[in-house]
Parts: C-alpha cells; sequence; structure tokens
C-alpha cells in the first residue's frame, strides 16, 4: 500500500510498529491463540511504549498523534494478532476515550494515567444476552440508594473482563426511557457484589479473553457515575469516535496478513509442475485481494483524517467499517482456500485469520448496524 499518502511521522510510527510485531507478536501469535490466554504482558509493553495512549492528549497521559496513528496502530497489530489487537482496542478506544471524553478530572486522574501506562487494565461492559444490536433492550439496572448506586444484572461477551482492573458498565437508570434511560458507571474490580465467570469458548480470536460479568446488589459510589445520568451511553456513542477507524483499521491488517499468507504458500506450492502463484486463477484472486485490501486501507485512512480535521465522520466511518470488515471475511476465506488442504491444518496462519475474522462484522456495530447508518445518510 503506497507511503506516500502517509507523513514522515505517520511512516516512522507505522514502521516502529511493524518492527515490534514482527519480532515479538508475530512468532507468539499461533501459540497465544492455541493457549487461549490474552499476552497481559504486551499491555503492559503497549504502555511501555507509549502506544495505549496514541490519539491521547499529553495532559492525561497521553503521547499525542490522532486517529491516522491509532489506525495504523491497530491495523499494523492485527496484522501479527487480530486477538492481541482486540484486548488494546476495548482498553483503549472503548475504555479510555469513555474517561477521556466523559469522566471528571478526578476519574481522569485517577484512572487515565495508569490505564495508558498499561497498568490499569480495562473493559467495556454493553452487550448482554437479550442486548446485542438493539441498545434499548439492556436490563443491567442501577438504583440510586443514598450516595451510592446498586447494580443488579449481567453482561455477556466482554472482552478483558477476565483480568480488567476497572469496568465500564452500561445500565439502565430509567428503564421507561429505553435507550435515552441508559447510564455508564466505573466499577473497580474486587467492590462487593461484582464477580466475572470463566473464559468463554469461541471460534476466534483465541489470544483475546472474554466472560460474563454479573452484579448482585453491586453498590458503587455515586462519583462512579460516568458522564450525565440517563445520557452517558448516548453521550459515548458520540464521543467514542476511535471504535469503527479502528476496527476497519483490523480489517485492513488481519486482511493483509491473509494476502500475505497466500502469497507465501502459493509461491512454495507447485502443482502442474509450476508454483500455484503462476496459475492465472491464484495471480488474478492474489490480485483481487490486492485490490480490495489497498480500496478498504483508502477509506479507513480518509475517516481517520476526517477525525484528525475535526470534520463530522460519521457516513464515512460506517463505510470504512462495513467494507472493511466484509473485505476482511472475504480475503481470509480466499486465503484459505488458497492453502489447500495445509491451510485446514491447525498449524496453518490461514485457518486461524479464518476463525479470527468474523467477529469484525459484528463487533462494534454489525455490518446491518452500519448499513442503516449508511441508508440514513442518504436520505432514506
Ligand atoms: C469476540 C467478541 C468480543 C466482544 N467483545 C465485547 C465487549 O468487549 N463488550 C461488549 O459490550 N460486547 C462485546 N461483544 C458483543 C458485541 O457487542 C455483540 O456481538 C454486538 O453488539 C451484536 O450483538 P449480538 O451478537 O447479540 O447480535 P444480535 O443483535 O442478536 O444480531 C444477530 C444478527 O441479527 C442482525 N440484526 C439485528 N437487528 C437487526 C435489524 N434491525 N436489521 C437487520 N439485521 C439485524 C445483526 O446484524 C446480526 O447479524 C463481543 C462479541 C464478540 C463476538
Amino acid at each position: 500500500m503506497t507511503d506516500a499518502l502517509l507523513s514522515g511521522d505517520e511512516r516512522q510510527f507505522r514502521d516502529s510498529v511493524r518492527a515490534f510485531v514482527d519480532r515479538e507478536v508475530v512468532p507468539n501469535a499461533a501459540r497465544w491463540d492455541a493457549e487461549e490466554r490474552y499476552p497481559r504482558q504486551m499491555l503492559r509493553r503497549f504502555g511501555e511504549l507509549g502506544w495505549l495512549g496514541t490519539a491521547f492528549p499529553e495532559s492525561v497521559g497521553g503521547s499525542g498523534g490522532g486517529a491516522v496513528h491509532y489506525a495504523l496502530l491497530c491495523s499494523e497489530l492485527a496484522r501479527g494478532s487480530a486477538a492481541v489487537a482486540l484486548g488494546l482496542y476495548v482498553h483503549t478506544a472503548l475504555g479510555a476515550a469513555a474517561l477521556l471524553h466523559l469522566g471528571n478530572p478526578a476519574q481522569q486522574q485517577r484512572l487515565l494515567p495508569e490505564a495508558l501506562r498499561g497498568e490499569r487494565t480495562l473493559c467495556w461492559g454493553y452487550a448482554e444476552a437479550g442486548a446485542g444490536a438493539d441498545v434499548s433492550t439492556v436490563r443491567t439496572r442501577a438504583r440510586r440508594d443514598g450516595g451510592d448506586w446498586v447494580l443488579d444484572g449481567a453482561k455477556l461477551y466482554i472482552t478483558n473482563a477476565t483480568f480488567a482492573d476497572t469496568m465500564l458498565i452500561v445500565a439502565s437508570t430509567a428503564p421507561d426511557q429505553g435507550l435515552k434511560g441508559l447510564s455508564l458507571f466505573v466499577v473497580d474490580r474486587g467492590t462487593p457484589g461484582l464477580s466475572v465467570g470463566a473464559p468463554l469458548k469461541k471460534l476466534g480470536m483465541g489470544a483475546s479473553e472474554m466472560a460474563e460479568i454479573v452484579f448482585d446488589g453491586c453498590r458503587i459510589p455515586h462519583e462512579n457515575l460516568l458522564g450525565q445520568e440517563n445520557r452517558g451511553f448516548l453521550q459515548a456513542m458520540k464521543v467514542l469516535s476511535l471504535g469503527r477507524v479502528a476496527s476497519a483499521a483490523f480489517g485492513v491488517g488481519l486482511g493483509r496478513a491473509a494476502l500475505e499468507a497466500a502469497i507465501a504458500y502459493g509461491r512454495e506450492r507447485v502443482q502442474f509442475g509450476q508454483a500455484i502463484v503462476r496459475h492465472q486463477y491464484v495471480r488474478f484472486t492474489l490480485a483481487d485481494m490486492a485490490t480490495r485490501l489497498e480500496a478498504a486501507w483508502q477509506l479507513s485512512l480518509a475517516a481517520a483524517r476526517l477525525i484528525d480535521a475535526g470534520a463530522p465522520f460519521d457516513r464515512e466511518a460506517s463505510v470504512a467499517k462495513l467494507f472493511a470488515s466484509e473485505t476482511c471475511t472475504w480475503m481470509c476465506e480466499r486465503a484459505l482456500h488458497l492453502s489447500g488442504a495445509q491451510g485446514q491444518m491447525r498449524d496453518s496462519p490461514a485457518q486461524r485469520f479464518y476463525r479470527d475474522c468474523k467477529v469484525l462484522e459484528l463487533g462494534e456495530g454489525t455490518s446491518e448496524v452500519q448499513r442503516e447508518t449508511i441508508a440514513r445518510h442518504l436520505g432514506i
């Protein structure tokens, strides 16, 4: 993908992430996937390198840069391990970004510098057994009791929940108001009434961990409300700008890994007297993969540049996320196909990419949610 559209600083940042990923992530990614355990030391390392603070201001412990830098970080990490990138994205684009945009100075001071150093891990608890694409069906309830809030309910499919020190939880504070009655809360691990289930077994993203979180009369102080009462979730949806662009960049990184794996296998594998990359169908498939990947990256870059320019980005972020995630799924399927029987083996990279890719079409708003957003911008 052409470098000319990146500034010198962006290229330098991308190159340093890429070198680290090639050295410390790629060689371990298959093992981490098989062990089904998030390499937590990586978040520490990313913190030390200043990468968790990418796109966060220095005033809260961030390292500057913007959405383009963040997209480059996610893309390069996802090329090495989509699961490692997923844990970082939840920690930063959802957890830390919510604290940055909605936290008061006391909350920010207590939580953000540690989080951006990787010393305090975060998760984002929105989904529930009954609440997925339809946000208005959140059932976890938060009631005022004197100077406290008391939480009851359960969150499901929560990435990083198994080890997060601090959880950002979406709960209903006005059940009759649906979406307009959802608030955000900060809940620290170890709070009585909070329990976390065992890691859930997943199809892909093996090295990321996810679990259920249960609240049973979980009492937290009033000052743990994040943002406005009844408005916190809506506020978060407006300000969490990095999420969809990060998700699109993920698709680009994972798609690139799939393309590289397909080319590497195709150069080695000989059938009908020549490497299979010499056969026209294989060449054309790889060329189509490269073309769609380039388009996905250009859309992601354009959306990130809009965020950095302070311009409206809603439509472009949805277009980028939709196209990049669906392109990624297509590319991982093609890479698996071109890898033949060898691709089906548990030690082949192609099968891991194929298992990892699907979640990108679901998280951060499913493809249908993105299409609804794009249709709305068409005025229909
Ligand atoms: C690996 C992984 C990690 C996750 N991590 C987190 C996390 O950290 N925090 C968190 O809160 N959640 C997390 N989730 C859950 C994620 O938020 C949900 O998957 C997402 O909100 C979609 O909800 P759902 O899966 O229940 O799908 P559903 O809402 O049940 O949708 C099922 C299907 O129906 C479609 N659909 C639904 N409504 C409509 C409609 N009106 N029109 C057309 N189609 C529709 C959807 O697009 C989808 O294809 C994670 C999920 C996965 C798989």
